[in-house]
């Protein structure tokens, strides 16, 4: 053995040991949810042994006590975002409940995937603390000591009873937080965590004390406010908050500015139940999300309807991809310097029987969203790659396909693996697949991006920067991470008056980008002036209707052709 082996398995005896003897208990999951291991300590506090447990699905939750999460959406939480902790009643083998602190945790592999969950919990009446403060503990969110969503329904369901009799007013308003992961991100989550304290605070100081607020999950917030019986009551209310979370938080010497998006729902022209004026202010904040952010939204009874169609939206997309509705059309990219036809972006479009072709603008959101994203992705890819082998082996190369990728495939964390998968499967070169990314991708979450980045950079596949210019916009930043191509977006192919922001800003990308050691492509490209513009100011291809818009296969198969004839010809 070598020292640094001797020290290795030094270390896991160590391991072994705080394992077994730590006063809290400890499962050891694998990626289905199946129990492989517990430590004594999991015994001490719940009475189940080893044989009760291992081998089958982990009992997340053993107390049939009403709670404010329920195991789904822990394990939902867990796979978003690769942890979740928080206070729940559970329930000993002799049927007495406990408080616990549980904390159940994603484990991935070196290539990124999902491969055991760890979950460990506390027994909270170790602590021993009597009945009341427990009770407080679990009622209340440990980081902002605001009611839990459990305690803001109860609330929620106590105004309700009493505004049934008195008839009167009262509004239900969600309020989330606009970019606060990207804060958890860069600044690290004990840096969110008191950023989330200091709003946490002043919202409920901006409210009165007949007036409730609980933390939902996250970054959201659920709020009551009474005697508004006029409109305008609300919109002081909603502006106020607004107001409050928007004030800068000074944290370790940094300023963060976080702003607020507010759905608000009334009693009871809104609706009558809990459930449905908390489901209608989530539809009103979303609009209100994306109504730009730091705003409110009252629900409408045509977000219902928006609602009801986005569902059936959702249902036609899923059946889409059962029954190959999606296509790929492809868009040529040319090479500026020797007016070559290098390559191809696929973008998808979707058939829909009966109604027609539909841009992919009206359904990757939605596909977005509902992970759909997720087959519909890996569809389009294989779908690329296997053409593009295709037309290289009837002699139509050298040929680069650029296929787009959303963030949703970023987080599954097999994204790697599906695509050498494919590249397997189909035969085609990693140098002949390009991955276009955008920005806001790659500032979700750095350090993973720039992990999987690498991992497929290192395959020899190329990573483009899509719509750059419209996001972060920071090329210092954009140095971290394995990046090949940058992608200027359409939005800047103005009419290059000399003087514009659009020529300065063109040049100054271009210029920077070469000196970064990327290649530059335009985007949008639809007229001579704009071509002859990027060609003398040095960028290296071009997209756009001014050569070619997106074609379906055989089109694109031969416009191919036709180039490659008349090169030889
Ligand atoms: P994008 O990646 O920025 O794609 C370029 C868009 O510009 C395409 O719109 C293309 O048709 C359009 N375009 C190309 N040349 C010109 C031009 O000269 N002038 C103008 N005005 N537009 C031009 P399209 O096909 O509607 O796609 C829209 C967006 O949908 C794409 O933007 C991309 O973000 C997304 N998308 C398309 N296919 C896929 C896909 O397979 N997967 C994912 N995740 N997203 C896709
Ligand atoms: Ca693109
Ligand atoms: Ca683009």
């Amino acid at each position: 053995m070598t020292n640094k082996d001797e020290k290795r398995v030094h270390q896991l005896h160590l391991f072994t040991r705080l394992y077994q003897n730590i006063i809290d208990g400890v499962a050891m999951v694998d990626a289905q949810g199946v129990v492989q291991a517990i430590n004594p300590a999991f015994s001490t506090i719940t009475g189940l042994e080893a044989a009760d447990v291992v081998g089958l699905p982990m009992p997340l939750l053993r107390s049939p006590q009403q709670q404010e999460i329920t195991q789904e959406q822990i394990w939902a939480a867990v796979q978003q975002q690769d942890q979740w902790h928080g206070q729940l009643w559970n329930r000993r083998n002799n049927g007495t409940d406990y408080l616990e602190d549980l904390t159940v945790t994603a484990i991935h592999n070196m290539h990124g995937l999902l491969t055991h969950y760890i979950v460990a919990f506390h027994d909270m009446s170790s602590i021993g603390k009597d009945n009341e403060t427990l009770r407080h503990t679990a009622y209340h969110d440990s980081l902002t000591q605001l009611p839990t969503r459990k305690l803001y329904q109860d609330r929620l369901e106590q105004v309700l009873a009493h505004s049934e009799r008195s008839q009167e007013k009262f509004a239900v308003m969600l309020l989330g937080l606009d970019h606060f992961k990207p804060i958890n991100d860069s600044a690290g989550h004990p840096v969110g965590d008191q950023v989330l304290q200091i709003i946490a605070t002043r919202l409920r100081s901006a409210l009165r004390d007949s007036d409730s607020i609980g933390r939902m999950m996250g970054d959201e917030f659920g709020i009551v406010v009474r005697g508004v019986d006029r409109v305008q009551n609300t919109v002081h209310v909603a502006r106020k908050l607004l107001a409050a979370a928007a004030e800068p938080c000074l944290v370790e010497a940094n300023q963060f500015v976080v702003t607020a998006s507010i759905g608000i729902a009334i009693f009871p022209s809104d609706g009558d139940t809990a459930e449905v004026l908390i489901k209608q202010a989530y539809l009103a904040m979303g609009r209100a999300k994306k109504a730009g952010r730091n705003t409110y939204q009252f629900y409408t009874s045509a977000m219902g309807v928006e609602a009801t169609r986005r569902v059936l939206l959702e249902q036609s997309l899923r059946r889409a991809l059962e029954q190959n509705e999606f296509i790929p059309f492809y868009q040529p990219k040319v090479q500026i310097a020797t007016g070559r036809v290098v390559g191809m972006e696929t973008l998808i479009r979707w058939q829909q029987p009966g109604i027609g072709m539909i841009p992919p603008d009206q359904f990757i959101p939605l596909a977005e969203e509902t992970g759909l994203i997720i087959p519909i992705g890996e569809w389009i890819l294989r779908e690329s790659c296997r053409q593009t082998q295709q037309w290289l082996q009837q002699g139509l190369g050298p040929l680069q396909v650029a296929v787009n990728l959303s963030a949703r495939q970023f987080q599954k964390g097999n994204l790697l693996l599906t695509v050498e998968r494919i590249l397997d499967e189909t035969g085609l070169a990693a140098q002949c697949l390009d991955l276009e990314i955008t920005e806001s991708l790659m500032m979700t979450n750095v350090d993973q991006a720039i992990r999987i980045l690498k991992q497929l950079h290192d395959k020899g596949i190329s990573i483009s920067v899509d719509d750059f210019g419209t996001g972060y916009s920071s090329l210092n930043y954009l140095k971290q991470f394995p990046i090949d191509n940058l992608k200027i977006d359409r939005s800047f192919m103005g009419n290059f008056a000399p003087g514009s922001d659009d020529v300065a800003i063109v040049r100054a990308i271009i210029s920077m980008a070469h000196s970064l050691g990327l290649h530059v492509i335009a985007e949008g490209v639809e007229t001579e002036q704009h071509l002859n513009f990027l060609r003398e100011n040095g960028c290296d291809q071009f997209q756009g209707y001014y050569f070619s818009k997106p074609v379906a296969a055989a089109s694109f198969a031969e416009l191919l052709a036709q180039r490659r004839c008349d090169e030889i010809g």
